[in-house]
């Protein structure tokens, strides 16, 4: 995964995120709570990426649909493919949607918390280190296995993507 050392863990102490620069968006308290949950126990000093933060889900219900505006914008932080997040996401919530420009509209009225619910999921199960807690993980094959591999501490698990 990339990494940025632009400061954004400073502001993201100070409770808002400077990730990427020039664009906003709107902090969810919960969600951020979830994800220090999620990465409390990054080892200090394996990985610069312990600080590392997702932009917080920009989601909207709109009429008998759900919106979340910046589907791409995460995919890219998470350095997935935003298919396989999207498709993750029409799986574990059960229902079904489109994809666009890094835009997904879910059919029916999700709620948000459910949704950043599933994306704290994905973290855990498709990036996050089981081994040191590192995000700084890659995909790749044992044999005919896919597995996720840790370039902070090089262990790796089977994963079924
Ligand atoms: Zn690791």
């Amino acid at each position: 995964m990339v990494l940025h050392s632009d400061g954004a863990s400073a502001l993201h102490r100070r409770g808002s995120y400077g990730w990427p620069p020039g664009r906003r968006f709107v902090p969810i308290d919960d969600y951020e709570a979830l994800l220090d949950r999620a990465f409390e126990q990054v080892p200090k000093g394996i990985t610069d990426r312990g600080s590392w933060t997702l932009p917080s889900p920009d989601i909207d219900i709109e009429g008998a649909s759900t919106l979340i505006r910046n589907l791409g914008a995460i995919a890219e932080r998470m350095d997935r493919d935003p298919v396989h997040l999207y498709q993750y996401l029409q799986k574990e919530l059960g229902t079904a949607g489109t994809l666009d420009s890094g835009r997904v509209i879910l059919k029916g009225r999700i709620p948000p918390r459910a949704i950043k619910g599933k994306l704290t999921s994905y973290v855990n199960e498709y990036i996050r280190c089981e081994q040191c807690k590192s995000p700084d993980t890659t995909f790749g094959k044992d044999g005919r296995t896919t597995v996720l591999r840790c370039q902070a501490c090089g262990a790796s698990r089977p994963v079924r993507l």
